[in-house]
C-alpha cells in the first residue's frame, strides 16, 4: 500500500469529550479549518483511559485487549500480544523509523506500548512536556509520534465536565496543540504530516460544584472529539467514527496494511468522509459490540482519577 503520509502526529487529550466544540479554541480552529472533524466520535465502553487509549493504540476494542488502568498502570505490554500496538506494527514495516510516546500519563507508554522496539518517550506534566516534545519534533523528525495530555481530565475530575473551569483548561491546551503543530512546520514536515488531535472520552457535571467522573455511557462522556489535518484530507465534518479507528487511520497514512476486520479482533476503520479515496471500504456498524455499544451503560460510574 503507498504511503500516504511521511510523518504522523497525534495529539491526545484525555477527558476533552465533545467539549472542544463549546471551549475557546482558536488554533484548533484555525490548524483544522480545512481538516475533518467530529464531535461525535465514539468512545470505548467503558469511558475510562486505558480501556479507551488501548483501543485506539492497538485497533481492538477494550473486550479484546482486556486493559484497564490497574493493569496498564503495573504491567508493561506483553511484547508478544497477538493485538500489537501501532508502535510494534510500524516498526515491523519499516525498522528505521523514529517513533515518539510522550505522554503525562505515563502508564500509557508503560502499559500499551511495548517496552522493547526503540520507541523514544518521555513523561512530564503537559505544560513541561510540549517544550520536550517540540524539540523531539525538531531534531528527530518522527515518523509516528503520539502525545496524550492529561490536564483536562484533571480539570473535570475537579470540577466536572463542561464547566467554565473545564472548558478554560481546553483552551490553555489549545495553545500547546499549537506549539506542537508549530513544531512541525519549523522542522518543514508539516506539509508531508497528518496532524491529529483525538480525545479518549468526556465525563460527568454533576453540578454542585462536585467534581465529574467518568466510566459509564452518558453523552458527556461517550462523544469525543477527533480532527485530522493534512493532504487528501477531505474538508468537512466525518459522520460515524469510533476512537478505535485511530489504528486504521494511522497505518492507511504510512502505508501499512491493517489486518482484516474480525469482530473478535481488530476493528479499527477509515471512517467514510475522513480521505478522499474510493478505495476506502464502507465504514461497518459496529454498535453491536459490547466495548462500543451506543446503549447505556451498566457499568457504573467509578473514581478512577484518569
Ligand atoms: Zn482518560
Amino acid at each position: 500500500m503507498k504511503r500516504k503520509f511521511s510523518h504522523v502526529i497525534v495529539v491526545g487529550i484525555d477527558g476533552a469529550g465533545s467539549f472542544f466544540k463549546d471551549a475557546d479554541t482558536p488554533d484548533f480552529d484555525r490548524i483544522f479549518a480545512d481538516g475533518a472533524v467530529t464531535y461525535d466520535a465514539l468512545a470505548s465502553n467503558p469511558s475510562i483511559s486505558a480501556e479507551c487509549w488501548g483501543a485506539m493504540l492497538l485497533g481492538v476494542g477494550p473486550e479484546v485487549h482486556k486493559l484497564n488502568n490497574g493493569i496498564v498502570s503495573s504491567t508493561p505490554y506483553p511484547v508478544d500480544s497477538p493485538y500489537p500496538s501501532l508502535f510494534r506494527r510500524i516498526r515491523e514495516a519499516y525498522p528505521d523509523a523514529e517513533l515518539g510516546s510522550f505522554c503525562d500519563w505515563n502508564p500509557i507508554t508503560y502499559g500499551i506500548v511495548e517496552n522493547n522496539i526503540g520507541v523514544s518517550h518521555d513523561t512530564a506534566t503537559d505544560d513541561e512536556l510540549v517544550p520536550v516534545v517540540c524539540d523531539y519534533i525538531r531534531n528527530k523528525k518522527p515518523d509516528f509520534l503520539f502525545m496524550q495530555f492529561d490536564s483536562v481530565d484533571g480539570a473535570g475530575h475537579k470540577y466536572g465536565y463542561g464547566t467554565a473551569e473545564h472548558l478554560k483548561r481546553i483552551a490553555e491546551v489549545d495553545v500547546l496543540i499549537n506549539d506542537v503543530h508549530s513544531a512541525a512546520a519549523d522542522a518543514g514536515i508539516i506539509d508531508d504530516t497528518l496532524f491529529i488531535v483525538i480525545a479518549d472520552h468526556g465525563g460527568t457535571n454533576p453540578g454542585n460544584g462536585k467534581g465529574g467522573s467518568h466510566g459509564g455511557w452518558t453523552d458527556g462522556e461517550k462523544y469525543v472529539t477527533f480532527a485530522a489535518s493534512g493532504k487528501g484530507v477531505k474538508h468537512g465534518i466525518i459522520s460515524e467514527m469510533n476512537i478505535r479507528d485511530l489504528a486504521a487511520i494511522v497505518l492507511y497514512s504510512l502505508g501499512i496494511d491493517a489486518p482484516e476486520f474480525d469482530e473478535q479482533g481488530w476493528t479499527a476503520q477509515i471512517p467514510d468522509g475522513l480521505f478522499d479515496d474510493a478505495d476506502i471500504p464502507p465504514y461497518r456498524d459496529i454498535s453491536h459490540l459490547t466495548g462500543a455499544a451506543p446503549r447505556i451503560s451498566k457499568v457504573p460510574h467509578t473514581s478512577e482519577l484518569i
